[in-house]
């Protein structure tokens, strides 16, 4: 989990700074590819740390690292998998943690 400080460092490089906070919250339920939201977070420096963020925080809502709620949560299976397989092979290391696949989690 990210500190405060943490946070309000990253953010203050987010290409979402201020835009309308309502793109990256579709009340259509537009999550495909082309999504306004989605669009801006490509060109985004601190995408993988905004992905980590909503992961870590648990975070339901919303386009975050790009990436939408359901997408969230094939990651974090694919995670989730990829710690169980390694843990069966011995090889999992308490500093290894899983890699997060950006940008290949498909449209919604
Ligand atoms: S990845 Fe997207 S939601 Fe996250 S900070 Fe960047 S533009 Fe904003």
């Amino acid at each position: 989990m990210l500190s405060q400080a943490d946070r309000a460092s990253w953010m203050k490089d987010a290409a979402c700074k201020g835009t309308d906070p309502g793109l990256f919250f579709p009340e259509n339920g537009d999550t495909s590819a082309t999504n306004p939201a989605k669009m801006i977070c490509q060109g985004c420096v601190v995408r993988e740390v905004c992905l980590e963020y909503a992961l870590s925080e648990g975070i339901e809502d919303g386009i975050w690292g790009g990436e939408c709620a359901r997408e969230r949560r094939r990651i974090k299976g694919r995670m989730r998998q990829q710690t169980h397989s390694r843990m069966l092979s011995g090889g999992l290391q308490s500093r290894d943690a899983p890699t997060l696949p950006l940008g290949g989690s498909g449209a919604a």
